[in-house]
């Protein structure tokens, strides 16, 4: 027999079908609820303009920072909800060190995020819309993905290592190395 069971999640409360009993263990699970919070989100911005991307970063079982897509607000074409939610986070951290972390999307993160949330030391990533999911609707990144796989001489964008150095004063890193030193 099916049952309502709301889901409270964002800032809107929305009802969920539960029509089979292995699907309340999930709809309970803290990636579920987690995942749910990250729709809600993106569902929110739509409704305010932005594009469909909600993004929750969640450390020993809290959510502690939240972003949206921003892009449309701001011009700010790095304004991805995981990267708001990155900014949020290190903000109150204090730290650019999100170790611990774990980032919950609604939309597979593009390459610029994961690999800001790499470098950020985010251990886990979960994400409710595949890129196959957005495709039809123009929200997959998976060409970049794919020319990013090739090397650069192959890729769209034109990259090239030019190993131009200052003729005078000491090189740029040799100097970043000493600075690194005399801090220790
Ligand atoms: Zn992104």
């Amino acid at each position: 027999m099916d049952d309502i069971e709301p889901v409270e999640s964002g800032r809107r409360l929305r009802q969920v079908w539960i029509s089979h009993p292995d699907q309340i263990e999930f709809l309970m699970s803290d990636t579920r609820r987690f995942l749910c919070e990250a729709i809600e989100l993106a569902h929110v911005n739509l409704d305010n303009g932005g594009r469909p991307f909600g993004a929750v970063i969640v450390k020993d079982g809290e959510v502690v920072a939240r972003g949206v897509n921003e892009i449309l607000s701001t011009n700010d074409p790095t304004a991805h909800a995981e990267l708001v939610a990155i900014r949020s986070a290190s903000r109150t951290f204090g730290s650019p060190d999100l170790s611990g972390c774990a980032v919950y999307a609604s939309g597979h993160p593009c390459p610029m995020c994961m690999a800001a949330m790499r470098l950020a030391g985010v251990g886990e990533v979960h994400y409710a819309y595949s890129n196959d999911d957005g495709a039809p609707y123009g929200l997959s990144t998976a060409a970049i993905y794919a020319d990013l796989a090739k090397p650069f001489s192959e890729q769209s964008m034109t990259i090239r290592y030019e190993p131009v150095r200052l003729q005078s004063g000491l090189d740029l890193y040799e100097a970043w190395q000493r600075k690194q030193a005399a801090r220790s």
